[in-house]
């Protein structure tokens, strides 16, 4: 059985933040990526994505975010070019196609296997397999009766299957937002949420929000110390979103109280036939190879943790995968500092033998 010092999985902006800061602190880290690329989940993420963040506030660390204009908001795609070029320049073995299907104990190390009958030992391991893989679908009344076409917003990719239909999306985030808007210049669109949205606004006295949060130390204060939960994120917009729901383009109305069929059924007891439904209300940390690691994760499935580290498996930590320490903790500018301290407490963890 190989042994390395440090298996990392997943290679996404966490993952690769993390490889870097390992090597850093003089360790050899092994990243295991599932997919065929070490770009995280970017490629995957909605056609029209570009960063709320503008270039020159979406680096991760010892390598700035490319492109002469350090003012625009980047495109998915080149998110994703921009991970998998970093990458390529970290001096470690990254093994794309490789799923890792468990963890286990094993003395004072682990055993990590992979999809396909592989099993490797190490003496230490990051999760970093991200939350996109894990979509949270709320029981919504009724939903189960619905026999429109219901997804989810990480199978969203573009408006064109939608035209002229009749649509309603779930949720109050960013992702409900852009969608909704993204939707209702073809088709009939409501955006349902439980309390109106709250936004804030992208540009403040001419800078982008970035500019402040990084100016007044925000971006970076340890909240994380002092919340279990973070603050409500509200949704970033430089107007045309405010102005799409001013205009009903979409509408904006409670939550559906039922179905029945084709039919969504509102709370004024008005019933309506919808052609799709889509619930852009968030995910879950995806890590269902911890499932039989004894304290590694709660009931729920979320990683029992404190600031990243595992707090009953010594030598098990996790980047990225909700909050931790700051208002950046999983953004590309700040998971760089998560992935540094967990990178600290391992490598002096194994130090200790
Ligand atoms: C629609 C959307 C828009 C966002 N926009 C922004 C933004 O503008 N700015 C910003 O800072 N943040 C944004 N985020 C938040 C965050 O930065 C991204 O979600 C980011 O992709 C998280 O990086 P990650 O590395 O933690 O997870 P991921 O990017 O999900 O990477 C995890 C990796 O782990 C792999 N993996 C999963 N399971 C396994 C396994 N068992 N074995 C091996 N590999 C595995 C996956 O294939 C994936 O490549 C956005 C998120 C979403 C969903």
């Amino acid at each position: 059985m190989k042994q390395v010092d440090v298996v990392v999985i997943g290679g996404g902006q966490s993952g690769l933040a993390t490889a870097h800061a390992l090597l850093d602190h003089g360790l050899r880290p092994v990243v295991l990526e599932a997919s065929g690329r070490a770009a995280g989940s970017w490629p995957r993420y909605y056609d029209s994505l570009t960063l709320f963040s503008p270039a020159r506030y979406s680096s991760l660390p010892g390598m700035p975010f490319p492109g002469a204009d350090r003012d625009r908001y980047p495109h998915r795609d080149e998110v994703a070019a921009y991970l998998a070029a970093y990458a390529g320049r970290l001096d470690a073995e990254i093994r794309t196609g490789c799923r890792v299907s468990a963890v286990r104990r094993a003395g004072s190390a682990f055993e990590v296997d992979l999809e396909g009958g592989e099993r490797l030992s190490a003496r230490a391991v990051v999760a970093a397999s991200g939350t996109f893989g894990r979509p949270h679908r709320p029981a919504l009344p009724g939903l189960e009766e619905f026999t429109g076409q219901l997804l989810h917003a990480a199978d969203y990719r573009d408006p064109a299957p939608f035209a002229d239909l009749r649509v309603v999306v779930v949720g109050a985030g960013n992702s409900a937002v852009q969608i909704a808007a993204e939707l209702a210049r073809t088709a009939r669109v409501t955006l349902a949420t439980r309390a109106p949205v709250k936004f804030a606004a992208q540009r403040v006295l001419g800078r982008d929000l970035h500019f402040w949060l990084t100016r007044t130390g925000l971006d970076t204060a340890p909240l994380g110390r002092l919340l279990a939960r973070p603050p409500a994120q509200p949704v970033l917009d430089d107007g045309r979103y405010r102005a799409a729901l001013a205009a009903g383009q979409p509408d904006r109305r409670p939550v559906f109280t039922g179905a029945d069929g084709a039919e969504l059924i509102w709370p004024d007891g008005k019933r309506e036939e919808v052609d799709a439904v889509v619930l852009a209300t968030g995910y879950r940390p995806d890590l269902p190879y911890l499932a039989k690691l004894d304290g590694a994760l709660d009931a729920t499935g979320r990683p029992r943790h404190r600031v990243g580290l595992a707090v009953e498996v010594p030598g098990l930590a996790f980047v990225g995968l909700e909050w931790q320490r700051s208002l950046s903790s999983n953004s590309l500018r700040g998971v760089g500092r998560d992935a540094e301290r967990v990178a600290r407490r391992l490598a002096a963890h194994l130090a200790r033998g």
